[in-house]
Formats: C-alpha cells, structure tokens, sequence
C-alpha cells in the first residue's frame, strides 16, 4: 500500500516535505525550512507526523534550502538513514546548509536573533550540518536506484544546477515529484526533461497564476539605465544559487551590447556565490556551456569579487554608480543587509529584486512598498528606488508548468499542487482541469492520499 503525507510547502511556497509511505516504509521527499512570517516559520517547530528514527530514507529533489533546510534538525533528532540527491545537488546543499548554519549563529552573535529569526532558538550547529552531509548518497540523473522498496530515478528538471524531478515506481504505479520546475530557454541550465506516464504527480505551482514578462533582459536594461541615472548604488539582492550566476550573464549580454553599461563596476559580494561558481566549474554536464573566462565569469567584465567581510565593506566608499550584487534574494539575511541598511535612506539608490519574493519576507516588504522598514534595530524611511523583476524566476510560469505537464504521455489519475501560495495553487487547478482535462487538486497540509 502506497500512501502520501502533505507535510510542508503545502499551502505555502516553502518548507518542502512529502511523506511517502510503501508498505510500511516512509521516506521524506524534499527536507525544507519553512522560511517567512512568524506563523510560517514556527511550523518548522511542530512534530512531523513520523518521528526522525523511524524514518527509512530521504530524497532531495534540489538545495535551495526550503527544500534541504531541515535535515540538519531531523538527524539532531534521530534520523540515521540515506539522504539521496545528485551529485551537484548534494554541493549545493552543503554550501546552503552550511550558510545557514552560520548565519543562526552570526544573527545570534550580534543580538539581531529575535528581530530576524521571530525569537525561534537556533534550530541547528555546523556539527548537525557535517552529520546531515555525511549520510548523503549521490545518484546521477537518469540512473535507477532503489528507494524504500520502490525504484526511483531523477530527471533534470532546470531551475538550479543539480535540481531534478523524481520519479517512483512502487508496485505497478509511478509516481512523480516534481520539486521545483525551470524555465526553457535559458542561458545557463538544459530544459526540464519530457515526461513519461505517472499515476500521481506532485507538481509546484509557485508561479501557477502567471505568466513571467516577455521581455525581461528589455526590462532589466531599462531598470540598469534608470539606475545608473540616478547616480548612487544599484543593489541587486540575489540568491547566491544560481540567480547570481544568471544575473551576471545578463549583465555581461548588456555590456556588450550598452557602453553605459559597460562603463560601470560590478561588484559580486557573495562568498557563497562564489562556491556556487565552482560547483559550476565542477559538474561540467550539469549546465550548458559557460560563456566568459577567468577575467569575466559567467561573460560579466569589469567585475569585483570580495570575499573577505573587509573587502565586503571596501564596497562602502565607492562613489557613484555601481552594480552591487548580494545575498540573500529575499533579503532574509547575508550581506545585502548591510547594504539595504546603508542604502534604503538614500534617494540616489536603486534596489532591484530579481525573483519571488515569499510573504513575510523583508524583501517583500520592501517590495510591497512599506516604509519605514526595520533593518538591525533601525527604522529606516525607504528613499531608494525599488524595483520587482520577476523575469529572473528560476521557476517555470504558468505555460511553462502547462508545458513541461504536457508532455505526460498518459492522463495521470491525480495532480497534487504544492509550493505555491493559495490563490495560485487554486488558479492552476482550475488550469490544469480546463487546459488539460487533470484531476488536480491543491495539496493541504497533514492531509494524506492513497496513492
Ligand atoms: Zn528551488
């Protein structure tokens, strides 16, 4: 008997869990950290509905970290067993993991815990993190393997590098996870991978009730000019996971084709980002050809990279109009911060959010356009210019999520939307009926299915 449990990133964007149950074994699918307002991020302290010993398995579908953010809390709790990925997922994961862990403690340090982190104690230690990390098993994409009983295969699936769908077969039936689903045509990852038939789909509808703008780079450049008008700093908050790298590439496609642009310093303050360059570097079929070379990665010229926190505060006496890329996206923690402190007074700056930006989240309140705003104990009256470009989502929108459905070869018996906020999730059930003719349904939380 095969059941599944809704446990995370249902009814919300974040905290991705799925319990699978197989005659008797369960596994989790996804291991993810609510993240966003203090009623969502307090969910990551409710009991599972398993208790971490009696958990069979693990499988990640990706490293962002509402998706592998929790395991270092479920091994401090017990669990014991394998943690299946692919191999660029599993870099992704430690260097996500291991951020995380560091910033609970930086934010902690620095007296900032209750403002960031809603009061919540630490949830876990780089010692969690190593013990998570070391009961990973890597499995390449298109390799069969065998998971609690059943056999499951990944397929990629774009969105960041190393990200795959997961596919189960367990007693006569398929079941398909989607985790989080790409885009087509992108510069730097292949297209999400044709599917075959499943019974069940779990498939995310973050972007369920839209469509992404058809002119982005357009947008992006209009947004850049405008910037550089203006006069001061042009902070980009951005995912250290690929959003960094794909902005970089953008921003080297307009150097060469906007000498204004070109004119102007760009400066990566990521130390994360960079171990994300290397995992890059290192998983060579993971991801189209990378354009540039060592003087312009990702094709970006005229770029600094400061690792160091001094060379991250060097940034400070720059003087006039500069490109400042920082972590984290949704301005949750991480450099930007410091930046988005410094800057948000400053009716000379422009703030440009690249990507989703999750309810509760400073960057989507800052977005939303509230001022003041409380950064470090301060409330700061937003000056700067804030832009919200969502042409840089890594997840597919709603004809791309249609698409990448579309090519399953037969009508599956039931679609369980996830990762999405309620209005979209009940939108793209309505779509998915009238477009496809699909049983879908929104997935609700603690519920579970026969599947
Ligand atoms: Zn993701």
């Amino acid at each position: 008997m095969a059941e599944l449990t809704f446990v995370g990133a249902a009814g919300t964007v974040t905290g991705s869990k799925h319990l699978l149950s197989l005659d008797g074994r369960r596994a989790f699918i996804d291991c993810g950290l609510f993240q966003g307002t203090r009623d969502i991020e307090a969910l990551n302290h409710e009991p599972l509905p398993v208790t971490p010993e009696d958990l069979d398995a693990i499988a990640l579908t990706h490293g962002h970290l509402d998706h592998v953010g929790y395991l270092p809390k479920i091994v401090r709790d017990g669990f014991r067993g394998p943690i299946y990925c692919t191999p660029a997922t599993a870099d992704v994961a430690a260097i996500v993991m291991e951020d995380a862990a560091g910033l609970q403690c930086h934010l902690q340090d620095r007296g900032f815990h209750r403002e960031r982190c809603h009061g919540l104690a630490p949830f876990f230690t780089d010692a969690d993190v190593k013990q998570a990390l070391s009961q990973i098993k890597t499995v390449p994409v298109e390799t069969d393997f065998s998971f609690c009983g059943a056999t499951a295969r990944y397929h990629g699936v774009g969105h960041i590098i190393g990200a795959a769908y997961l596919g189960v077969a367990f007693d006569g039936r398929k079941l398909i996870f989607s985790g989080d689903v790409g885009r087509y045509n992108t510069a730097l990852l292949n297209d999400p991978t044709p599917l075959e038939g499943a019974d069940t789909v779990v498939c995310e509808a973050t972007y369920g009730d839209r469509q992404h703008p058809p002119d982005s780079p357009a947008m992006f450049e209009k947004a850049l000019l405008d910037g550089i008008e203006r006069g001061g700093p042009i902070l980009i908050p951005s995912f250290a996971v690929e959003r960094s790298q794909d902005i970089l590439f953008s921003i080297g496609s307009l150097q060469r084709s906007n000498a204004r642009i070109a004119s102007v310093p760009v400066h990566l303050d990521s130390p994360m980002a960079i171990k994300v360059d290397a995992v890059f570097a290192h998983y060579g079929d993971a991801h189209k050809p990378l354009p540039g070379g060592a003087d312009a990665p990702f094709g970006c010229r005229n770029l600094t990279v400061h690792v160091s926190s001094e060379e991250s505060k060097a940034i400070n006496e720059i003087r006039g109009p500069a490109i400042v890329i920082a972590a984290s996206g949704m301005a949750t923690g991480g450099r930007i911060l410091h930046h988005l402190h410094r800057n948000l007074t400053n009716p000379r700056a422009t703030v440009i959010f690249p990507g989703y930006l999750v309810h509760g989240t400073l960057g989507r309140i800052i977005a939303d356009g509230v001022t003041p705003v409380r950064i470090f104990g301060d409330d700061l009256e937003v000056r700067a210019t804030i832009l919200h470009l969502s042409g840089f989502s890594a997840h597919a929108g709603q004809d791309e999520l249609l698409r990448w459905l579309g090519t399953l070869q037969s009508k599956p018996a039931s679609v369980y939307l996830v990762h999405a906020e309620r209005t979209a999730a009940n939108v793209f059930a309505e779509v998915l009926k009238g477009r496809l003719g699909f049983n879908a349904a929104v997935a609700q939380r603690g519920v579970t299915v026969q599947v």
